[in-house]
């Protein structure tokens, strides 16, 4: 995939489909930033900043953080010279008025979204995915329950032989979850039909194997791009 200009793609699902994973594979294949606001938000949590501050009354329900909050986030992210060449967008825009933001923002650059992958996963499957992850506060490592279980004995895969500090996000929680997706539905699903009436939507199965997943994603880049 050959571009001169800045490439932005903006990855859509509910929350669990697989977004990040799939963003940060891009990221190492195609040397685009990934830009993801939840991170950003936890960042400025665990750094105490008065944005984390704000931002943790609605993660932990589950609820949006504002627009207008949000949407400034991303500009000043945007602006730093890691995202000279574009960015995945990870969690961002998950409401109109952020899609519409972003359109704007992006236009007064003369640039535009390029593609929207939508990774499709039902909602059982993200309540499983998604209460039974366990995350590690050391080496920020994520884990399953299930699928893939966080080590016995707590050893730190990259601490530093230390012990992993294995938590569940309290947006994990099977209510909050429940919440996130009825979120999803109320705020951010309306995206669906925005990107599809723009010609950049492009569903991918999301309950495959992860590389199965990748592949299909990046078939789907390369139709987009060429
Ligand atoms: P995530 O890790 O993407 O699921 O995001 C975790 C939480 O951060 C969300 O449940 C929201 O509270 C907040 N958040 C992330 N991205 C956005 C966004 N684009 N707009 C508003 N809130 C967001």
């Amino acid at each position: 995939m050959e571009s001169n200009s800045p490439i932005f793609i903006v990855m859509l699902g509910v929350p669990g489909a697989g977004k990040g994973t799939q963003a940060q594979r891009l990221e190492e294949k195609l040397g685009l930033k990934q830009v993801s606001t939840g991170d950003i938000f936890r960042d400025n949590l665990r750094n105490q900043t008065p944005l984390g501050q704000l931002a943790k009354s609605y993660m932990d329900k589950g609820e949006l953080v504002p627009d207008d909050v949000t949407i400034r986030m991303v500009e000043e992210r945007l602006s730093r010279p890691d995202c000279a060449k574009g960015a995945i967008m990870d969690g961002f825009p998950r409401t109109l008025a952020q899609a519409d933001a972003f359109d704007k923002m992006l236009r007064g650059k003369g640039q535009k979204v390029a593609l929207v992958p939508l990774i499709g996963v039902t909602d059982d499957e993200v309540m499983d995915r998604l209460t039974g992850r366990r995350v590690c506060r050391r080496c920020q490592g994520v884990f399953h329950l299930m699928f893939n279980p966080p080590p016995p004995a707590g050893e730190c895969p990259q601490g530093d032989k230390s012990l992993c500090d294995i938590y569940q996000r309290d947006d994990d929680k099977p209510e909050t979850v429940r919440n996130r997706l009825f979120v999803y539905y109320k705020q951010t699903a309306p995206l669906i039909g925005y990107y599809f009436a723009h010609g950049l939507l492009a569903e991918i199965n999301g309950a495959q194997a992860i590389d199965k997943v990748t592949s299909d994603l990046w078939d789907v880049l390369d139709k987009a791009m060429a």
